[in-house]
Parts: C-alpha cells; sequence; structure tokens
C-alpha cells in the first residue's frame, strides 16, 4: 500500500462530468490499495473569472481581501469533489488550507508555506477516508487566508506529500507530461521520459508554466518523486528525477525550449560612463519592488553607456517612469521602451559539457531573420530576447535545430548537422 498525492488542475476539474472522471479515478487508485490525498484547482476560467471581478469593483484590490476572494474558486471544487466520491461510496472529505492548516507567510497573493499540520489528514487517512484538499491557499500565523501565486495547487500537492512522506506525488493536467516544448506552440514537441528537477526549476522559471516554480524547488528540496501526467489519457507521464550520474551520456544536450511572453525591455541611452551609474538607474527601479531579469551594459567610443534590461511586462510602465526621472537626473541622452519582446531559452544540463550550443543556436535564429536582441547565459540555459512576433518561428526553428522532435539517442546519432554538432565534445569556444 502507498501514500499517493494527486492534484488535478483546472481543466481536469472543469465541469461536472469533468469532477465526475476525476472520482472515478481517485477510485481506481483507492482500489488498487493506495491511500489517497487529492488537491484540487478551482474549475477552469474561474480564478480569472474572480480576478476580473474583483477589478471592476477596484482596478488594484487590496491584496488581503482578493486573497479572501481567490480562495473561494477552490472551495467549491473540493465540495463537489467529495460529494462525487461519496456517491460512490466512498468515504471522503474536503478540507481548505486552513482547515488543514496550511501555514503561510502573510505575503498575500504570493504567500509560502512554512509548515503543514498533518495530523487530521493522518486520521482520515487511517480511517480509510480520502481526503480533498483546496490547492492554492493557505492560513498566516494571524488566521488570515492567503493564496499561493497563479499555479499555487501544484505546490500545495508537493507541500502536502512532503508533509505526509507520501510515496508519489502525481500532478494530473490536460497534457500527458512534460514535452521538449509547450505543444500549443510546437505541435511535434516530444514527451520527455524524464527530466532533473534542475532542468525543471529552469523551465518553470524561464516560462514554462506546466509546473509552478515553487512545487519544484519543494520536490527537489525534500526529495519529493514527482510526476506529471494525464488526467484523460493512461500513460507513464514525465517523472522529475536527479541527474543520472551513473550515464551523464545518456543525457540530452538539450532538454528543452521555455518561453515568456510577459518581458518588455527597457534602455538608457548615453549615460555618463561612471563608477555608480548602474546603481542609479537600477536602484530607484528596485525601491518599487520591480525585478529586474536581463542586465546588459556597453561602453560607446564617447564614453558613455547604453544600460538595458528586462522587466515583467506589468511592470513597464512604472520602469519607464522612473527611467525617465532618473534619467533626466543623469544628464543621459534617451530613455527607450518596447514591451513586445519574448524571452526564449534553451534548457539542459547536458550543455555543461558540450561546446557549440551557442552558436548553433544564433545560426538558427539568424537563418529565419530572426534579429536576437539580448543574450543571456547560465550554466544550464541559454536565453535570447526576440520580437514578440518571432515567437512561435523562434520556437520551431530551435526544436528542429536542435532535433528535439526525436528520441535524444537518435538526434545525436543520426540527427541534423547541427544538431550532431551540438553533440560534439567541448571545444575552447563561447559554449
Ligand atoms: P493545470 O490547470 O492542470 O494546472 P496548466 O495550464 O497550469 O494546467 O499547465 C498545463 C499546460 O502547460 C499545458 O496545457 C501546456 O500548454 C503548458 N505547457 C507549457 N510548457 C509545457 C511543456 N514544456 N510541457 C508540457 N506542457 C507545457
Ligand atoms: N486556481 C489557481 C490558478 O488558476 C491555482 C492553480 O490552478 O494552481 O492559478
Ligand atoms: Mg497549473
Amino acid at each position: 500500500m502507498a501514500l499517493i498525492v494527486q492534484k488535478y488542475g483546472g481543466t481536469s476539474v472543469g465541469s461536472p462530468e469533468r469532477i465526475e472522471h476525476v472520482a472515478e479515478k481517485v477510485l481506481a487508485a483507492r482500489r488498487a490499495g493506495h491511500q489517497v490525498v487529492v488537491v484540487v484547482s478551482a474549475m477552469s476560467g474561474e480564478t480569472d473569472r474572480l480576478l476580473e471581478l474583483a477589478r471592476r469593483i477596484d482596478p488594484d484590490p487590496d491584496p488581503r481581501e482578493l486573497d479572501v476572494l481567490l480562495a473561494t474558486g477552490e472551495q467549491v471544487t473540493i465540495a463537489l469533489l467529495s460529494m462525487a466520491l461519496q456517491r460512490r461510496g466512498c468515504p471522503a472529505r474536503s478540507y481548505t488550507g486552513a482547515q488543514v492548516r496550511i501555514l503561510t507567510d502573510s505575503a498575500h497573493t504570493k504567500a509560502r508555506i512554512r509548515a503543514i499540520d498533518e495530523a487530521r489528514v493522518r486520521r482520515d487517512l487511517a480511517r480509510g477516508t480520502v481526503v480533498v484538499v483546496a490547492g492554492f491557499q493557505g492560513v498566516d500565523e494571524e488566521g488570515h487566508i492567503t493564496t499561493l501565486g497563479r499555479g499555487g495547487s501544484d505546490t500545495t500537492a508537493v507541500a502536502l506529500a512532503a508533509a505526509l512522506g507520501a510515496d508519489e506525488c502525481q500532478i494530473y493536467t490536460d497534457v500527458d507530461g512534460v514535452y521538449t516544448t509547450d505543444p500549443r506552440i510546437e505541435p511535434r514537441a516530444r514527451r520527455l521520459e524524464r527530466i532533473t528537477f534542475e532542468e525543471m526549476l529552469e523551465m518553470a522559471s524561464l516560462g514554462s508554466k506546466v509546473l509552478q516554480i515553487r512545487a519544484v524547488e519543494f520536490a527537489g528540496k525534500y526529495n519529493v518523486p514527482l510526476r506529471v501526467l494525464s488526467t484523460f489519457q493512461e500513460g507513464p507521464g514525465t517523472l522529475i528525477t536527479y541527474e543520472d550520474e551513473e550515464a551523464p551520456m545518456e543525457q540530452p544536450v538539450i532538454s528543452g525550449i521555455a518561453f515568456n511572453r510577459d518581458e518588455a525591455m527597457l534602455k538608457v541611452v548615453g549615460v555618463p560612463d561612471q563608477p555608480g551609474v548602474a546603481a542609479r538607474i537600477l536602484g530607484p527601479v528596485g525601491e518599487a519592488n520591480i525585478e529586474v531579469d536581463m542586465i546588459i551594459q556597453n561602453v560607446a567610443e564617447d564614453a558613455t553607456a547604453d544600460l538595458t534590461f528586462t522587466v515583467h511586462r506589468r511592470d513597464f510602465r512604472s520602469a519607464l517612469g522612473i527611467l525617465e526621472r532618473v534619467a533626466r537626473e543623469l544628464g543621459a541622452r534617451e530613455v527607450k521602451g518596447d514591451d513586445r519582446i519574448v524571452k526564449v531559452s534553451l534548457v539542459g544540463v547536458g550543455m555543461r559539457s558540450h561546446a557549440g550550443i551557442a552558436g548553433t543556436m544564433f545560426r538558427a535564429l539568424a537563418r529565419e531573420g530572426i534579429n536576437i536582441r539580448m543574450i543571456s547565459t547560465s550554466e544550464i540555459k541559454i536565453s535570447v530576447v526576440v520580437d514578440e512576433k518571432y515567437l512561435e518561428l523562434a520556437v520551431r526553428a530551435l526544436h528542429e535545430a536542435f532535433g528535439l522532435d526525436r528520441p535524444p539517442e537518435e538526434a545525436r546519432a543520426q540527427g541534423s548537422p547541427e544538431a550532431r554538432k551540438a553533440a560534439e565534445p567541448p571545444r575552447n569556444a563561447l559554449r
């Protein structure tokens, strides 16, 4: 007998019929002899609907009240699923985050889980009851309802699995696993049998919304076996694993392509090139709680510098306002902004031991006439910023260039010349 935490996302519980289907899946796991804790999201579209309602009252609503509102979405589905289970003769009980006592900090709308009191859940499980928990929500020390940020039900599931020492945490969704890239953008994307925590973390932080980044962090930290599967079709899904140290050569060079549409770029042109200038520009941006992602500074012949950086698109207007003020103070020539850009990233632990990846990437984009506006690299990823209109083209061109539509062995052995080149041993070149 195993203890399994299953999480069903919005689409999976999007109608009464789908909730019945989820009940059948839970029953099947129980019939197989497992103890089951189920975490559910709000019905698809519900969280967006609630957000829109709030915005019609106040464009910038109080975060505490917003959490009270948003948490109602998941409360609906826990009750409906418990009813569906009970109708099938299966003892089931629903709990909100506060009832379990999923204790979080007080950062409304983006709270972090601090502790979970799992005693009640264990008692129910011991009695043979299926425990149905509302995802995405918790409660702070003061008893205020909090939510965990968009996609937060994944994190609830993994955190519960960690607290209970579950044998597996299964994330059921509308795709049958983690793909080489979002299958909605590239229909030739391939399901990965496995992906490392490290790669999944990069994919999530670079924009792949299939798992919330904190869920992956939690699973890696607490050693929770994590699997992404389809609610609608049987299959092994994708297992998130530790890097296989035994067989590093089995690792594909590139595991996947992530992209992020929520990006905007700002540029201060012609600032005097002096110590402290970057701090004077970026300081006020940080003070306004605006997170800066990529940063580039280049110095021109005339001893002035240009500073370019990216922020979340929602912060574009306020960042622009701040820069215009700072630019005047610094005597900069000009401030420019563009909120029609996207970031496209290649992710793979195999990059560590392979050169030539960046070259292959840049050539593939150049062949399509796609101009690269910014570049940033780290040990296991390369990101480029390109115009928004090129997103699909860039993702598909890179998918092809790295042979991602074929199994890694095949891509290496008989793949495109580009893929073969990418698999060559390291040289003394830029990656
Ligand atoms: P849920 O509501 O079940 O939590 P999400 O919409 O949050 O589902 O996540 C699933 C979606 O993630 C898929 O429908 C897919 O479009 C998107 N996605 C983005 N990148 C990937 C990827 N690399 N692999 C699989 N799905 C991806
Ligand atoms: N309902 C929340 C959202 O739409 C949480 C989740 O689905 O994971 O973001
Ligand atoms: Mg999700």
